[in-house]
């Protein structure tokens, strides 16, 4: 066995940290503050190569590994946890199924420029009445004279009001449940595409979040993205591995900058005559966070080691997902007990922290739905 990054990845860590700190964390509070996207942050980020991480050189991309990739979410997420939603959206999401499935016209339309930073996309699943249960989906794509006509609503949509493209599910043949649904490029512009109320949030905010319309969108035949109709579900299925692992190393970033700062705040904050680091009850809560995250992240570190082995890991990600976004639910409430009365001062980054770490319970698959699906896996198993 190997723990160990290669240099190569302890030097990309470097340079993505510094990135991480000379661009985003003095501004981190502002976007927080404003809730508005960080058009330059974004434009830099994509100058640095990171927004095409995944996708091949010949379309401007780093391709890197999965693991590299996950050192560069990690890193990103220690920033502002709106931004990092931004970018990770556009990378794993917004431009995945275009990467794999567009025409090389439709590559050269969207995913280059999304690469460079000059276009935004993202992807839709929810609805108003369904998120979890995809077979709920109502948005529909009706054939009809060589492409394929949309309508329907999508809600929660990150980076949904200034987006330049999205990739929408929606169902071919309602009767047929999940085993009807597929993806669409649409892109801005399209007649009958628009963008409906912007969603004000608890937490993540200056990823811009929103609803989208389509009523009557046409599209041409090749945006049907892959091999269909009725693969969308399959499909997914193949990225969400990357977007688990991506939340739970998100999850431990989150908690890791909470509970430095905690520390930092024990060894200064005096009561009854000491520094409250010097409680046992104050230290109890950095033992127990310290083993939290080293077992959440060694764990995140491994499932992602086992998708780029190509090994058969669905359940692993889902730990790693849930392990990582319990300790982080944890840690950020630990290290707000530790602040006191001022973790509920806005001055202060604890509530920052607080607000943000709810958002990793529902991306990436609600907690108890894993739950449900891992329960159920481990009951199946022999040993
Ligand atoms: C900040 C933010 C950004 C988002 N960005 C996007 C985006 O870009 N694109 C997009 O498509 N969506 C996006 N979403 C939506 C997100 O994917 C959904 O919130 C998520 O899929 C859960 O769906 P839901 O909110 O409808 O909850 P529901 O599915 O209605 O679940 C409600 C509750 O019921 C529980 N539950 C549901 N089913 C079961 C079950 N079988 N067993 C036990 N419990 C169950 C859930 O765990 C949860 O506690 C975003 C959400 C947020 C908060």
């Amino acid at each position: 066995m190997d723990f160990k990054f290669t240099e190569e990845q302890d030097f990309f860590r470097s340079a993505v940290r510094d990135a991480v700190d000379r661009l985003i964390r003095p501004r981190t509070q502002e976007i927080d503050e404003t809730d508005e996207f960080p058009m330059d942050l974004w434009k830099e980020f994509a100058e640095l190569g990171y927004l095409g991480i995944r996708h091949p050189e010949k379309y401007g991309g780093l391709d890197v590994d999965v693991i590299t990739s996950m050192i560069f979410y990690e890193e990103l997420a220690r920033g502002s946890c709106g931004f990092s939603m931004s970018v990770t959206m556009q990378i794993l999401m917004g431009t995945y199924f275009i990467g794999r499935f567009g025409t090389e016209e439709i590559k050269q339309r969207v995913l280059v420029p999304a690469i460079k930073g000059e276009k935004i996309g993202t992807i839709c699943f929810t609805e108003d009445q369904s998120g979890s249960d995809l077979a709920g989906t109502r948005t529909t794509a009706v054939k009809k004279d060589g492409g394929w006509v949309i309508n329907g609503r999508k809600m929660w949509i990150t980076c949904g009001p200034i987006c330049d493209f999205c990739t929408v599910l929606a169902t071919t043949d309602p009767e047929k449940g999940l085993d009807g649904l597929s993806f669409f490029l649409v892109e801005k512009g399209t007649e009958g595409f628009s963008t409906g109320q912007k969603i004000k949030k608890l937490g993540s905010r200056g990823s811009v979040t929103g609803e989208l319309i389509f009523d009557n969108v046409r599209v041409p035949e090749e945006n049907l993205l892959g091999e269909g109709p009725g693969n969308g579900v399959k499909y997914t299925t193949d990225i969400l591995n990357e977007v688990r692992v991506m939340t739970a190393l998100n999850a431990c970033a989150i908690a890791n900058e909470a509970m430095c700062d905690a520390r930092k705040y024990a060894r200064e904050r005096e009561a009854f005559g000491k520094p409250i680091a010097k409680y046992q009850l104050i230290r109890a809560k950095f033992a127990n966070h310290w083993a939290r995250y080293e077992a959440a992240r060694l764990f995140a570190y491994k499932a992602a080691w086992m998708i780029r082995e190509g090994m058969d890991c669905q359940y692993e990600c889902m730990l790693a997902k849930m392990l990582a976004t319990e300790m982080c639910i944890s840690a950020v409430d630990e290290a707000s007990r530790i602040y006191g009365g001022n973790s509920f001062a806005m001055e202060y980054p604890q509530q920052r922290y607080f607000r943000d770490a709810r958002f990793l319970l529902f991306g990436g698959g609600c907690h108890e739905v894993l739950q449900n699906a891992l329960g159920a896996a481990y009951l199946r198993k022999a040993h």
